[in-house]
Protein backbone atom coordinates (compact mmCIF):
# COMPACT_ATOMS: atom_id res chain seq x y z
CA UNK A 1 0.00 0.00 0.00
CA UNK A 2 1.39 3.71 -0.40
CA UNK A 3 0.69 6.58 1.39
CA UNK A 4 -3.04 7.80 1.18
CA UNK A 5 -4.02 11.01 -0.06
CA UNK A 6 -5.34 11.86 3.38
CA UNK A 7 -3.87 10.79 6.16
CA UNK A 8 -5.85 8.53 8.43
CA UNK A 9 -7.77 9.52 11.41
CA UNK A 10 -5.53 6.90 13.63
CA UNK A 11 -3.18 4.08 12.31
CA UNK A 12 -1.09 1.94 12.94
CA UNK A 13 2.11 1.63 10.63
CA UNK A 14 4.33 -1.82 10.58
CA UNK A 15 7.80 -1.57 9.24
CA UNK A 16 8.36 -4.44 7.89
CA UNK A 17 12.07 -3.95 7.23
CA UNK A 18 12.27 -3.38 10.81
CA UNK A 19 11.15 -6.65 11.64
CA UNK A 20 13.22 -8.35 9.43
CA UNK A 21 16.20 -6.11 10.46
CA UNK A 22 15.39 -7.95 13.88
CA UNK A 23 14.90 -11.25 12.91
CA UNK A 24 18.37 -11.32 11.21
CA UNK A 25 19.96 -10.24 14.19
CA UNK A 26 18.39 -12.67 16.59
CA UNK A 27 19.28 -15.68 13.97
CA UNK A 28 22.90 -14.56 14.11
CA UNK A 29 22.71 -13.94 17.99
CA UNK A 30 21.67 -17.33 18.45
CA UNK A 31 23.24 -19.67 15.45
CA UNK A 32 23.63 -22.34 15.78
CA UNK A 33 20.09 -22.88 17.45
CA UNK A 34 17.57 -22.25 15.08
CA UNK A 35 14.96 -19.17 15.40
CA UNK A 36 11.01 -19.54 15.76
CA UNK A 37 9.36 -16.57 15.12
CA UNK A 38 6.52 -16.27 17.37
CA UNK A 39 3.17 -14.67 15.70
CA UNK A 40 0.49 -15.49 17.73
CA UNK A 41 -2.14 -13.07 18.87
CA UNK A 42 -2.38 -11.34 15.45
CA UNK A 43 1.62 -11.05 15.37
CA UNK A 44 1.26 -9.28 18.60
CA UNK A 45 -1.02 -7.13 17.12
CA UNK A 46 1.19 -6.28 14.20
CA UNK A 47 -0.53 -8.32 11.74
CA UNK A 48 0.01 -12.34 11.58
CA UNK A 49 0.63 -13.04 7.71
CA UNK A 50 2.58 -9.92 6.84
CA UNK A 51 4.73 -10.61 10.24
CA UNK A 52 5.02 -14.36 9.36
CA UNK A 53 6.29 -13.76 5.23
CA UNK A 54 8.74 -11.11 6.13
CA UNK A 55 10.13 -13.19 9.03
CA UNK A 56 10.61 -16.40 7.12
CA UNK A 57 12.64 -14.54 4.48
CA UNK A 58 14.71 -13.07 6.88
CA UNK A 59 15.70 -16.73 8.58
CA UNK A 60 13.11 -17.93 10.90
CA UNK A 61 12.99 -21.70 10.31
CA UNK A 62 10.40 -22.23 12.15
CA UNK A 63 7.19 -19.96 13.03
CA UNK A 64 5.20 -20.71 16.41
CA UNK A 65 1.57 -19.93 16.94
CA UNK A 66 -1.20 -20.57 19.78
CA UNK A 67 -4.17 -22.13 18.60
CA UNK A 68 -4.58 -24.58 15.72
CA UNK A 69 -6.86 -21.18 13.96
CA UNK A 70 -4.05 -19.16 14.10
CA UNK A 71 -2.11 -21.88 12.33
CA UNK A 72 -4.41 -22.97 9.70
CA UNK A 73 -4.72 -19.04 8.93
CA UNK A 74 -1.19 -19.36 8.42
CA UNK A 75 -1.59 -22.25 6.44
CA UNK A 76 -4.25 -20.29 3.92
CA UNK A 77 -1.83 -17.39 3.56
CA UNK A 78 0.64 -19.99 1.95
CA UNK A 79 3.19 -20.61 4.56
CA UNK A 80 5.19 -24.07 3.93
CA UNK A 81 7.26 -24.03 6.67
CA UNK A 82 7.85 -25.76 10.07
CA UNK A 83 4.94 -24.19 12.48
CA UNK A 84 4.41 -25.44 15.54
CA UNK A 85 0.75 -25.07 17.44
CA UNK A 86 1.06 -25.21 21.05
CA UNK A 87 -2.52 -24.22 22.76
CA UNK A 88 -5.68 -27.13 21.54
CA UNK A 89 -8.25 -26.85 24.00
CA UNK A 90 -10.37 -29.77 24.26
CA UNK A 91 -12.71 -30.37 21.44
CA UNK A 92 -10.36 -28.79 18.93
CA UNK A 93 -10.23 -30.92 15.73
CA UNK A 94 -6.09 -32.20 15.62
CA UNK A 95 -6.73 -33.38 12.02
CA UNK A 96 -6.89 -30.39 10.38
CA UNK A 97 -4.12 -29.30 11.42
CA UNK A 98 -1.86 -32.70 11.44
CA UNK A 99 -3.21 -32.58 7.70
CA UNK A 100 -1.83 -28.88 7.31
CA UNK A 101 1.80 -30.38 8.29
CA UNK A 102 1.79 -28.48 11.05
CA UNK A 103 3.98 -29.49 14.58
CA UNK A 104 1.35 -30.11 17.93
CA UNK A 105 2.50 -30.17 21.49
CA UNK A 106 1.11 -32.69 23.83
CA UNK A 107 0.66 -31.63 27.63
CA UNK A 108 -0.23 -35.18 28.99
CA UNK A 109 -0.92 -38.71 27.99
CA UNK A 110 -4.97 -38.12 26.81
CA UNK A 111 -4.06 -35.23 24.47
CA UNK A 112 -1.31 -37.50 23.29
CA UNK A 113 -3.91 -39.98 22.40
CA UNK A 114 -6.15 -37.31 21.38
CA UNK A 115 -3.22 -36.11 18.93
CA UNK A 116 -2.43 -39.98 17.84
CA UNK A 117 -5.92 -40.82 17.27
CA UNK A 118 -6.43 -37.87 15.01
CA UNK A 119 -3.64 -38.34 13.00
CA UNK A 120 -4.60 -42.10 12.27
CA UNK A 121 -8.10 -40.41 10.96
CA UNK A 122 -6.35 -37.73 8.69
CA UNK A 123 -3.68 -40.64 7.31
CA UNK A 124 -0.51 -38.63 8.56
CA UNK A 125 2.23 -39.30 10.82
CA UNK A 126 1.87 -36.38 13.83
CA UNK A 127 5.12 -34.29 14.93
CA UNK A 128 4.71 -34.16 18.39
CA UNK A 129 6.42 -31.65 20.74
CA UNK A 130 5.84 -33.05 24.81
CA UNK A 131 5.89 -30.18 26.98
CA UNK A 132 7.31 -30.32 30.32
CA UNK A 133 6.13 -27.82 33.19
CA UNK A 134 9.67 -27.01 34.43
CA UNK A 135 7.74 -24.50 37.20
CA UNK A 136 5.10 -22.17 35.44
CA UNK A 137 2.58 -24.22 36.88
CA UNK A 138 0.59 -23.56 32.88
CA UNK A 139 0.53 -26.04 30.50
CA UNK A 140 3.08 -29.11 30.46
CA UNK A 141 3.00 -32.83 32.46
CA UNK A 142 4.18 -32.06 35.60
CA UNK A 143 7.82 -34.11 36.81
CA UNK A 144 6.06 -36.55 38.25
CA UNK A 145 3.50 -37.54 34.73
CA UNK A 146 6.84 -37.12 32.57
CA UNK A 147 8.38 -40.47 33.29
CA UNK A 148 4.95 -42.24 32.25
CA UNK A 149 4.19 -39.64 29.27
CA UNK A 150 7.34 -40.48 27.84
CA UNK A 151 7.12 -44.18 27.83
CA UNK A 152 3.43 -44.00 26.80
CA UNK A 153 4.51 -41.60 23.64
CA UNK A 154 7.62 -44.20 22.81
CA UNK A 155 5.31 -46.84 22.91
CA UNK A 156 2.38 -45.31 20.79
CA UNK A 157 5.15 -44.23 18.23
CA UNK A 158 5.32 -48.03 17.06
CA UNK A 159 2.05 -47.27 15.86
CA UNK A 160 3.08 -45.20 12.86
CA UNK A 161 0.55 -42.16 13.79
CA UNK A 162 3.09 -40.30 16.06
CA UNK A 163 6.77 -39.39 16.15
CA UNK A 164 7.85 -37.16 19.19
CA UNK A 165 10.00 -34.58 17.86
CA UNK A 166 10.55 -32.08 20.59
CA UNK A 167 10.96 -31.29 24.12
CA UNK A 168 9.96 -27.80 25.02
CA UNK A 169 8.74 -25.81 28.53
CA UNK A 170 8.64 -21.99 29.32
CA UNK A 171 10.33 -19.64 31.95
CA UNK A 172 8.79 -18.43 34.77
CA UNK A 173 11.21 -14.86 34.91
CA UNK A 174 13.20 -14.83 31.72
CA UNK A 175 12.81 -10.75 32.06
CA UNK A 176 15.24 -10.97 34.95
CA UNK A 177 18.01 -12.73 33.48
CA UNK A 178 19.52 -14.11 37.28
CA UNK A 179 16.28 -15.07 38.95
CA UNK A 180 17.09 -18.37 40.85
CA UNK A 181 13.99 -20.07 39.16
CA UNK A 182 15.82 -20.16 36.04
CA UNK A 183 18.32 -22.33 36.93
CA UNK A 184 16.16 -24.92 38.53
CA UNK A 185 14.11 -24.93 35.56
CA UNK A 186 17.04 -25.04 33.18
CA UNK A 187 17.87 -27.97 35.58
CA UNK A 188 14.47 -29.94 34.93
CA UNK A 189 14.57 -29.62 31.58
CA UNK A 190 18.17 -31.00 31.07
CA UNK A 191 16.61 -33.93 33.56
CA UNK A 192 13.62 -34.06 31.34
CA UNK A 193 15.19 -34.19 27.82
CA UNK A 194 17.75 -37.11 29.55
CA UNK A 195 14.53 -39.07 30.58
CA UNK A 196 12.65 -38.72 27.16
CA UNK A 197 16.10 -40.09 25.68
CA UNK A 198 16.43 -42.70 27.80
CA UNK A 199 12.63 -43.21 26.86
CA UNK A 200 14.21 -44.14 23.18
CA UNK A 201 12.56 -41.06 21.94
CA UNK A 202 14.56 -39.83 19.24
CA UNK A 203 14.70 -35.74 19.34
CA UNK A 204 14.81 -33.25 16.86
CA UNK A 205 14.68 -30.24 18.74
CA UNK A 206 14.54 -28.45 22.61
CA UNK A 207 13.18 -25.35 23.37
CA UNK A 208 13.16 -23.66 26.56
CA UNK A 209 13.82 -20.02 25.82
CA UNK A 210 11.73 -17.35 24.68
CA UNK A 211 13.10 -13.45 23.71
CA UNK A 212 14.27 -12.86 27.11
CA UNK A 213 16.32 -16.19 27.56
CA UNK A 214 17.54 -16.10 24.08
CA UNK A 215 19.08 -12.86 24.18
CA UNK A 216 20.48 -13.49 27.76
CA UNK A 217 21.02 -16.96 28.64
CA UNK A 218 23.10 -17.99 25.71
CA UNK A 219 23.21 -21.18 28.37
CA UNK A 220 19.68 -21.99 27.32
CA UNK A 221 19.14 -21.70 23.87
CA UNK A 222 19.18 -25.58 23.07
CA UNK A 223 18.17 -26.54 19.65
CA UNK A 224 15.74 -23.89 19.12
CA UNK A 225 14.34 -20.36 20.92
CA UNK A 226 10.88 -19.04 20.87
CA UNK A 227 10.82 -15.34 19.57
CA UNK A 228 7.99 -13.22 19.87
CA UNK A 229 8.23 -9.32 21.05
CA UNK A 230 11.66 -8.83 20.31
CA UNK A 231 10.91 -9.97 16.51
CA UNK A 232 9.03 -6.60 16.91
CA UNK A 233 11.33 -4.57 18.05
CA UNK A 234 10.69 -4.56 21.83
CA UNK A 235 12.57 -5.19 24.67
CA UNK A 236 11.80 -7.99 26.36
CA UNK A 237 13.79 -7.33 29.64
CA UNK A 238 13.50 -3.71 30.07
CA UNK A 239 16.28 -2.01 32.39
CA UNK A 240 18.61 -5.12 31.07
CA UNK A 241 21.79 -4.20 29.24
CA UNK A 242 21.32 -5.76 25.84
CA UNK A 243 23.81 -7.27 23.30
CA UNK A 244 21.30 -6.36 20.54
CA UNK A 245 20.05 -3.63 18.69
CA UNK A 246 16.67 -4.09 17.73
CA UNK A 247 14.25 -1.80 15.97
CA UNK A 248 10.97 -1.64 16.87
CA UNK A 249 8.23 -1.86 14.67
CA UNK A 250 4.68 -0.48 15.17
CA UNK A 251 4.36 3.24 14.96
CA UNK A 252 0.44 4.68 16.17
CA UNK A 253 -0.23 7.81 14.61
CA UNK A 254 -3.13 10.29 12.76
CA UNK A 255 -4.17 13.63 12.75
CA UNK A 256 -5.52 15.95 15.42
CA UNK A 257 -9.27 16.34 15.51
CA UNK A 258 -9.60 19.38 16.82
CA UNK A 259 -7.45 21.67 18.64
CA UNK A 260 -8.28 24.67 20.87
CA UNK A 261 -7.64 27.07 23.57
CA UNK A 262 -9.37 26.83 27.56
CA UNK A 263 -8.55 29.54 30.24
CA UNK A 264 -7.21 28.71 34.09
CA UNK A 265 -9.50 26.93 35.74
CA UNK A 266 -10.82 24.34 32.73
CA UNK A 267 -11.58 20.94 33.68
CA UNK A 268 -10.37 18.31 30.95
CA UNK A 269 -12.49 14.66 30.11
CA UNK A 270 -14.85 12.86 32.39
CA UNK A 271 -14.73 13.62 36.11
CA UNK A 272 -12.19 16.76 35.77
CA UNK A 273 -9.68 14.73 36.88
CA UNK A 274 -7.03 17.54 35.36
CA UNK A 275 -7.91 21.12 35.89
CA UNK A 276 -5.61 24.03 34.22
CA UNK A 277 -4.12 26.07 35.84
CA UNK A 278 -3.51 28.65 33.68
CA UNK A 279 -4.72 28.97 30.06
CA UNK A 280 -3.74 26.67 27.98
CA UNK A 281 -4.08 25.13 24.77
CA UNK A 282 -5.65 21.86 24.19
CA UNK A 283 -5.33 18.98 21.21
CA UNK A 284 -7.84 16.49 20.39
CA UNK A 285 -6.06 12.77 19.36
CA UNK A 286 -9.11 10.91 18.08
CA UNK A 287 -8.16 7.63 19.69
CA UNK A 288 -8.87 5.63 22.81
CA UNK A 289 -9.92 3.03 24.72
CA UNK A 290 -12.00 1.68 22.11
CA UNK A 291 -8.88 1.31 20.00
CA UNK A 292 -6.95 -0.49 22.74
CA UNK A 293 -5.12 2.79 24.36
CA UNK A 294 -5.12 1.79 28.07
CA UNK A 295 -7.36 4.29 30.53
CA UNK A 296 -4.54 3.58 33.11
CA UNK A 297 -1.90 5.45 31.46
CA UNK A 298 -3.30 8.70 32.75
CA UNK A 299 -2.01 10.42 33.87
CA UNK A 300 1.82 9.90 32.33
CA UNK A 301 1.05 9.39 29.16
CA UNK A 302 2.22 11.30 26.30
CA UNK A 303 1.61 12.10 22.63
CA UNK A 304 4.15 13.52 20.41
CA UNK A 305 2.75 16.53 18.54
CA UNK A 306 4.92 19.41 16.67
CA UNK A 307 8.09 18.54 17.66
CA UNK A 308 7.31 18.01 20.80
CA UNK A 309 5.67 15.32 23.90
CA UNK A 310 2.58 16.44 25.31
CA UNK A 311 0.92 15.39 27.88
CA UNK A 312 -2.42 13.15 28.30
CA UNK A 313 -4.14 15.22 30.41
CA UNK A 314 -7.42 14.10 31.92
CA UNK A 315 -8.99 10.37 31.52
CA UNK A 316 -8.82 8.69 28.01
CA UNK A 317 -12.17 8.33 26.44
CA UNK A 318 -13.31 5.25 24.28
CA UNK A 319 -12.83 7.37 21.08
CA UNK A 320 -10.43 9.90 21.90
CA UNK A 321 -7.87 11.49 24.65
CA UNK A 322 -6.61 15.33 24.85
CA UNK A 323 -3.92 16.48 25.32
CA UNK A 324 -1.56 19.61 26.56
CA UNK A 325 -0.33 21.70 23.83
CA UNK A 326 1.35 24.48 26.30
CA UNK A 327 0.03 27.11 24.67
CA UNK A 328 1.78 26.03 21.35
CA UNK A 329 -0.24 27.51 18.35
CA UNK A 330 -1.58 24.06 16.57
CA UNK A 331 -3.70 23.27 13.80
CA UNK A 332 -6.40 20.65 13.86
CA UNK A 333 -4.95 17.81 11.49
CA UNK A 334 -1.32 18.01 12.37
CA UNK A 335 -0.16 14.75 13.00
CA UNK A 336 0.30 13.14 16.02
CA UNK A 337 1.78 10.16 17.16
CA UNK A 338 1.14 7.98 20.34
CA UNK A 339 4.14 5.80 20.19
CA UNK A 340 7.07 5.11 17.59
CA UNK A 341 10.47 3.58 17.42
CA UNK A 342 11.27 6.74 19.96
CA UNK A 343 14.33 8.07 17.06
CA UNK A 344 12.82 11.58 16.82
CA UNK A 345 11.90 11.97 20.18
CA UNK A 346 8.41 10.56 20.23
CA UNK A 347 7.02 8.32 23.05
CA UNK A 348 7.88 4.28 22.70
CA UNK A 349 5.38 1.35 23.80
CA UNK A 350 7.69 1.18 26.56
CA UNK A 351 6.52 4.42 28.04
CA UNK A 352 3.36 4.03 27.40
CA UNK A 353 4.09 0.76 28.84
CA UNK A 354 5.41 2.17 31.87
CA UNK A 355 2.42 4.92 32.30
CA UNK A 356 -0.40 2.19 32.42
CA UNK A 357 1.32 -0.35 34.78
CA UNK A 358 1.38 -2.73 32.16
CA UNK A 359 4.72 -4.71 29.88
CA UNK A 360 4.79 -3.50 26.36
CA UNK A 361 3.73 -6.94 25.27
CA UNK A 362 0.37 -5.80 26.07
CA UNK A 363 0.28 -2.56 24.65
CA UNK A 364 0.79 -3.35 21.07
CA UNK A 365 -1.01 -6.81 21.38
CA UNK A 366 -4.31 -4.89 22.31
CA UNK A 367 -3.97 -2.62 19.69
CA UNK A 368 -6.97 -2.60 17.66
CA UNK A 369 -10.72 -1.58 16.96
CA UNK A 370 -11.01 1.39 14.64
CA UNK A 371 -7.59 1.74 14.06
CA UNK A 372 -6.28 0.84 10.23
CA UNK A 373 -3.17 -1.09 9.55
CA UNK A 374 -0.30 -0.21 6.65
CA UNK A 375 2.95 -1.92 6.29
CA UNK A 376 6.00 0.26 5.27
CA UNK A 377 9.56 -1.53 4.47
CA UNK A 378 10.69 -2.97 1.24
CA UNK A 379 8.98 -5.96 3.07
CA UNK A 380 5.76 -5.53 2.55
CA UNK A 381 3.22 -7.73 1.15
C1 LIG B 1 4.26 -16.21 23.62
C2 LIG B 1 5.22 -17.30 23.84
C3 LIG B 1 6.57 -17.17 23.47
C4 LIG B 1 7.18 -15.88 23.01
O1 LIG B 1 7.58 -15.14 24.15
P1 LIG B 1 8.32 -13.73 24.02
O2 LIG B 1 8.61 -13.35 25.41
O3 LIG B 1 7.33 -12.81 23.36
O4 LIG B 1 9.52 -13.96 23.19
C5 LIG B 1 7.38 -18.28 23.57
N1 LIG B 1 6.90 -19.44 24.04
C6 LIG B 1 5.61 -19.59 24.44
C7 LIG B 1 5.16 -20.90 24.96
C8 LIG B 1 4.74 -18.53 24.37
O5 LIG B 1 3.48 -18.67 24.80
Amino acid sequence: MSERAHPARAEIVVDLDAVAHNVSTLRDLVAPAALMAVVKADGYGHGMSAVARTARAAGATWLGVATPEEALALRAAGDTGRLLCWLAAPGDSYEEVLAADVDVAAYDVAQFDEVAAAAGRAGVTARVHLKIDTGLSRGGATAEQWPGLCAHARQVEASGAVRVVGVWSHLVASDEPGHPVTDLQAKAFDEAVALAEKAGLQLEVRHLANSAAAIHRADLRHDLVRCGISIYGLDPAPGVPSPVDLVPAMTVQGRLALTKSVPAGAGVSYGHAWVATEETTLGLVPVGYGEGVPRAASPGAEVWVAGRRRPVRGKVCMDQLVVDLHGDSVAAGERYVLFGPGDAGEPTAQDWAEAAGTINYEIVTQLGGRLTRRYVGKDQS
